[in-house]
């Protein structure tokens, strides 16, 4: 209970929405969390990661400004993560210990509980509109491997070689991290460019940041749709075919009528936690509660998160719209995130000291 106390301090909340129904839309994002800390980042970095999320944020709040939906602009606003290869989500994703890019995605909607998602995929380009397509195209949840590459080329998804999600960071990164585990180094990816000669500092920040990037988005639309979406390449020289909680509903992402989150951390605890739809049935309970809370949503995430996450040693955070309200809690110094809300100013943030 120590550290969770200790972290409690970093747990940060997005602006406030004056009630409930003072907003006709909400939108808020990570960009993935860990040990991001001023003085990690060279100005440059730092300018250019706060740069893309708000690029980001603008155009989800664009979409939902427009009177677009919910599922559009989650959609659109991580297709654009997907292809910025500064976030472990498409392109820029982490590698496997075998060489490859397998990417998870998932996306769920909060009117009528449905979801889509998908796991170890190869060659999408977009792994968060085929867990769309999951979701809105087929009978089934999720889909795994070859069979949701089959499914993605029947949908008529964009299809790449898989050397389209080469980066020379997140291959030295991986390099690094199997020769620490005493395993072979695999061979570079066919169709993957010359190598290149990677900045030491940015290794020791991929490090730190424990290769998260991982992305995900929350929005509201005017109509008062919550969905929820996650994208990522997963950990860092993860092994076996192992999946984590992006793909997972419930664990990774979760949305009803009223609560929609996003998490990213290491996915084995979040799993185990069942972290966002945990977080989602608190906000309920306190909703529930004879007394009126003051902030529901971030009481509730902050219990899941600075409490049973830390208490079992898992590090990570989320991202989350209750009752409209951009929330974000996190138990590692720094998470990459945004919120805008109808009438306001987007907010960025990296570090824990930002609100
Ligand atoms: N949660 C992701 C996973 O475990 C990783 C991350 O968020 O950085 O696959």
């Amino acid at each position: 209970m120590r550290i969770a106390a200790a972290f409690a301090a970093l747990s940060v909340s997005a602006p406030a929405v004056a009630d409930d129904h003072a907003a006709s839309w909400s939108i808020v994002l990570h960009g993935g969390a860990g040990v991001i800390e001023r003085g990690d980042m060279d100005a440059e970095t730092e300018a250019a990661y706060r740069e893309a999320l708000d690029a980001a944020i603008r155009a989800g709040g664009d979409i939902l400004a427009d009177g677009g939906e919910a599922i559009d602009a989650v959609e659109a606003v991580i297709r654009l993560l997907e292809d910025d290869p500064k976030f472990n989500a498409g392109r820029g994703a982490v590698f496997t210990s075998a060489g490859a890019n397998e990417l998870d995605a998932s996306i769920m909607r909060g009117s009528d509980l449905q979801a889509g998602a998908v796991a170890g995929v190869t060659t999408v380009r977009h792994p968060i509109s085929l867990a769309r397509a999951v979701m809105e195209d087929s009978p089934h949840v999720m889909l795994q491997g070859e069979g949701a590459e089959i499914f993605a080329a029947d949908q008529g998804l964009e299809q790449v070689d898989p050397a389209f999600f080469f980066t020379e960071r997140r291959w030295a990164s991986m390099e690094r991290r199997v020769r620490g585990l005493g395993l072979p180094v695999p061979p570079r990816p066919e169709g993957a460019p010359e190598p290149e000669p990677i900045r030491e500092g940015a290794l020791n920040l991929m490090e730190r940041e424990h290769a998260f990037g991982t992305v995900g988005v929350v929005a509201l639309d005017q109509a008062g749709e919550l969905v929820a979406g996650t994208s990522t390449g997963g950990t860092t020289a993860k092994r076996w075919g192992r999946v984590g909680d992006s793909p997972i509903i419930g664990a990774g992402t979760y949305a009803t009528p009223i609560c929609g989150v996003s998490a990213t951390g290491t996915g084995e605890y979040f799993i185990r936690l069942n972290v966002s739809a945990r977080i989602c049935h608190e906000l309920e309970m306190l909703d529930r509660g004879a007394e009126d809370q003051p902030d529901p949503g971030q009481q509730a995430a902050d219990s899941v998160i600075q409490e049973a996450l830390t208490a079992l040693g898992g590090d990570g955070g989320v991202v989350m719209l209750a009752h409209g309200q951009p929330v974000w809690s996190f138990n590692t110094p720094g998470m990459y995130r945004a919120s805008y809300v109808a009438g306001g100013e987007p907010v960025v943030a990296i570090f824990g000291d930002e609100d």
